[in-house]
């Protein structure tokens, strides 16, 4: 564990930009061991993050078989009966969708009834692992977290308490030894909630949109598709990013576009542009795809969503920010 914390304290965490407040609080969680839940809306990075924390894990020697047990101290029948070779484990990562329907067999483990018929119901190699045991020594990625049911949510509690999986009254007792990055959408609002005794095993760390233009313009550059033979001017596309995080802000808007929104936008006005034969991405490119690319990645409040269609209240906000800002609409 003390390499794996030296590589955190020099880590940087450039696969993210910015997030500087979130990388300091996830360094801190990590350097004591802790458990953690991302908390924040879809497409600022939590993914990104979690797999940056694993590159940071150093090489393991475990065993070769579905426990990753510790050659040193094995528990699964097939390492005790001598047979497994060992192999080096790199950068564990084991990614698990929460969901109402996971259940704690599937991530724990589950007696298999046919080889229970050959070796007996109670006997440890009737046994097929669950997801969770790849990620012995590594990190298991709970991707949203709070869509697991409040059995499963039990079930994962004892084990990140034990470092342990039991199964019921089985008598099987293998290692599960790992680190829990979740994740948590603070606008889902149609799932279970975490219980208070289950939040209180995690860290909780807030990630929002990037946090000045600047910084989402260099992700737009980074991951935006370019086309051959269409070029979209740098002005062009600060506007749109200035669009998007405006509304952001707007009081009308309660669940708000994203980064992939932002870069939505560009890719589509650019691909639009290469379509009608332009050379460079127009103003009325943009207007052409910005309701189809924005009005479902965003919704209204109660209040006006009577009144409009998300893709009306799109288009008349972008008409009124091209008025606003001097758009220029012809080409070039
Ligand atoms: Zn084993």
């Amino acid at each position: 564990m003390t390499e794996f914390r030296k590589a955190i304290m020099k880590a940087d965490l450039s696969e993210i930009l910015g997030q500087e407040r979130v990388k300091e609080e996830l360094k801190s969680a990590l350097i004591t061991g802790r458990n953690i839940v991302l908390v924040g809306p879809p497409g600022v990075g939590k993914t990104t993050l979690a797999k940056a924390v694993a590159h940071l894990l150093p090489p393991q020697t475990v065993n070769d078989c579905p426990f990753h047990c510790d050659p040193q101290r094995p528990s699964c029948p097939q390492c005790k009966a001598g047979k497994a070779k060992t192999k080096m484990l790199d950068q564990a990562f084991v990614r698990v969708q929460g969901s109402p329907d996971l259940t704690a067999e599937d991530l724990l483990g589950d007696i298999d009834p046919i080889k229970a018929l050959e070796f007996g119901p109670l006997s440890p190699q009737s046994f097929t692992p669950g997801k969770i045991f790849r990620a012995n020594k590594g990190i298991l990625f709970f991707d949203e977290i709070n869509r697991a049911s409040e059995k499963l949510q039990n079930a994962l509690l004892q084990v990140l308490e034990e470092k342990r999986v039991t199964i019921g009254s089985y008598d099987i007792d293998f290692e599960a030894d790992f680190l829990l990055i979740g994740t948590m959408n603070p606008e889902d609002t149609s799932t279970e909630k975490l219980s208070d005794v289950f939040l209180d095993r995690f860290d909780m760390i807030h990630m929002g949109y990037p946090e000045t233009a600047s910084v989402e313009h260099q992700i737009v550059m980074m991951r935006r598709q370019t086309l051959e033979g269409v070029s979209m001017p740098e002005r062009l596309q600060q506007q749109i990013i200035t669009f998007v995080r405006q509304l952001r802000t707007d009081k009308n808007i309660d669940r708000k576009p994203g980064v992939r929104a932002t870069i939505g936008v560009v890719d589509r006005a650019t691909s639009t542009a290469l379509l009608r034969g332009h050379k460079t991405v127009t103003v009325d490119d943009v207007v052409a795809v910005v309701a189809s690319v924005l009005s479902h990645r965003m919704s209204l409040k109660p209040s006006i969503r009577y009144l409009e269609q998300p893709e009306q209240y799109i288009a008349k906000q972008f008409q009124t920010f091209v008025r606003d800002h001097d758009m220029d609409g012809g080409e070039g």
